[in-house]
């Protein structure tokens, strides 16, 4: 097979263990923000992470970036380890950045005492008109001569509840004419006096991102601490903490963001549609998190391969949502099993099938996979087909059902048609066909050749089931950048719900989530809204590409 040429992240690691960073040990980490369920470009950073943990004999760590109180919750804790599990990766461990508040509290005392930090009482508004802009140095805040004395006191303080909140701050002394506006004596603690889903009412008092997150990473000693490109210029910012500090020497690398078409990527957005019910909760089989893309069917496997064709680069760039369904259709074609089941169906009578008769007839369940076998459908005089296998006025090279026509039933007989049955209204309710007895699949000897092939269902035993089809859930390829607000774009038609579908009863027997392929209609899944005798089922994807019609 084809050797796949190392990506820049994995260069890098490669020549850490020659070189012998870090006594060649590799420790990562995936530092989700409890704040939304996780989505296809968190995928791409779990595939990256663990899977260069796991290439490299090394480990990594789950931490929950968890120190913005007022955002966060359990309930997408627990989401986000169950996504991870079902992705197929295990941590090594599990980890809060909140199990560091008192270490982080430590390190900025420690910061204090060294000259390097200080609190300050200028409004938000009086520091970022100090703050300066590119080019143009900031002014230094009066509050930035305290003493060492004053400011561990009034830091004390400030941990002790004696502030309400946004009356002061504490901040990094470092340069208010830095070039990067980040090293400006950035904010690194502010009073917020909110309950935390894990510390509860113990502080009120919290770091921000820049002083949690390379501290975190050099507490658990991660040695390649992978983020997306956007802070690329607070990585000065995460080396001088760690050099002040004197603590271990964690580094950071990035690269881009992974957005896929007619896909929103941002948690913030995500809740917004939740919110505002256009979808039905987090797994809406429409949303892109890993949550909806596993109840609309998509495999684990398939999510991996696709995260592993798109690959990392440094450059953003949208990439193709076909491509995402290529690797489920992909992934499914092998694994689902075969069954079928009619969408819209119309009523076939078999004129020449003796009445109350039914047989049994063998059908494979998985031409695509050895061990799947085989299992045993009913046929009999009275069968349902879609409506659309059928043409009253056939055009040419039509191969199915018509006036005359002839047709293969999968798996079972030739029939012709000889008679349409209307109602009232000119609807067809029935179509009369006989059967060629002699041309039973696999054992045909009618010598009778048709072209088309279709499924069916036989009435006798056939189950009610409900389908939801899904379309793309926004009109524009690029919903986040394009014009006005992104919920301009969505797609009023993303869901339709097919309620007289009737399936064979092997299905039955599925699973929550199991998929199937319905012969020539695509790939569907067992919802969890099904009942007993009531089954429900999403569509995945269809069977080829048809979106660029
Ligand atoms: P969002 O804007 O959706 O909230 P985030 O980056 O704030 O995204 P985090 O919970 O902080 O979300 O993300 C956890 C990890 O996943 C981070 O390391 C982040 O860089 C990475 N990540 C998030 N979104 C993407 C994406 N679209 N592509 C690749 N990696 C991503
Ligand atoms: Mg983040
Ligand atoms: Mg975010």
């Amino acid at each position: 097979s084809e050797e796949k040429s190392l990506n820049f992240l994995e260069e890098i690691i490669e020549k850490d263990i020659a070189d012998g960073i870090h006594g060649g040990r590799v420790l990562t980490r995936f530092p989700p923000e409890p704040n939304g369920y996780l989505h296809i470009g968190h995928a791409s950073s779990i595939c990256l992470n663990f899977g260069l943990a796991k290439k490299y004999k090394g480990l990594c760590n789950l931490r929950f970036d968890d120190t913005n109180p007022v955002t966060e919750e359990t309930e997408y804790v627990e989401s986000i380890k169950a996504d991870i599990k079902w992705l197929g990766f295990e941590w090594a461990a599990e980890l809060y950045a909140s199990d560091y508040f008192e270490q982080l509290y430590g390190f900025a005392v420690k910061l204090i005492e060294k000259g390097l930090a200080y609190v300050d009482d200028s409004s938000a508004e009086q520091m970022a008109a100090e703050k300066g802009d590119i080019g143009v140095p900031g002014k230094e805040s009066i509050y930035r001569s305290r003493s060492v004395a004053e400011n561990l006191q009034l830091f004390a303080d400030m941990r002790a509840g004696k502030y309400p909140d946004g009356a002061k701050v504490l901040r990094a002394r470092i340069d208010m004419a830095h070039p990067n506006l980040l090293l400006r004596d950035p904010i690194i603690y502010r009073i917020k006096h909110a309950h935390h889903h894990r510390t509860g009412d113990q502080w009120c008092l919290y770091p921000m991102y820049d002083f949690a997150h390379g501290q975190s990473d050099s507490i658990e000693k991660i040695t390649h601490s992978i983020c997306t490109l956007e802070f690329i210029h607070h990585r000065p910012l995460y080396d001088w903490f760690i050099e002040q500090l004197e603590i271990f020497p964690s580094h950071q690398y990035e690269f881009a963001r992974r957005s896929v078409s007619y896909m929103i990527t941002s948690k913030r957005k995500l809740l917004q549609l939740v919110n505002d019910k256009y979808v039905s909760g987090w797994d809406d089989p429409r949303m892109p998190t890993i949550s909806g893309m596993r109840r609309r069917g998509y495999p684990a496997a398939a999510i991996r391969k696709f995260c592993d064709t798109i690959g990392v680069g440094k450059r953003e760039n949208l990439v193709d949502i076909t491509v995402l369904e290529f690797c489920v259709r992909e992934e499914l074609n092998k694994t689902a099993q075969r069954r079928m089941a009619v969408l819209d169906p119309v009523k076939v009578v078999i004129t020449n099938y003796p009445e109350g008769k039914t047989e049994q007839l063998n059908a494979d369940n998985n031409t695509e996979d050895e061990h799947a076998g085989t299992r045993s459908i009913s046929f009999g005089r009275e069968l349902y087909i879609e409506r659309e296998d059928f043409m009253e006025e056939p055009v040419k090279k039509y191969f199915r059902l018509g006036p005359g026509l002839s047709v293969r039933l999968k798996h079972a007989y030739i029939i012709t048609c000889n008679e349409i049955v209307k109602d009232a209204d000119g609807n067809i309710t029935e179509l009369h066909c006989t059967y060629i007895p002699e041309s039973k699949s696999g054992s045909d000897t009618s010598g009778v050749h048709v072209k088309g092939v279709i499924h069916w269902v036989h009435a006798a035993d056939a189950v009610k089931a409900t389908v939801r089809m899904y379309d793309r859930l926004f009109t524009v390829e690029d919903p986040a950048n394009a014009e006005g607000d992104f919920k301009d774009h969505i797609n009023t038609s993303s869901l339709s719900v097919l309620d007289q579908v009737w399936v064979e009863p092997a299905l039955l027997q599925a699973s929550e989530n199991e998929s199937f392929q319905f012969l020539r209609k695509g790939y569907f899944s067992l919802d969890r809204d099904s009942q007993p005798g009531h089954l429900v089922f999403n569509q995945t994807v269809g069977l080829k590409d048809t979106f660029a019609k």
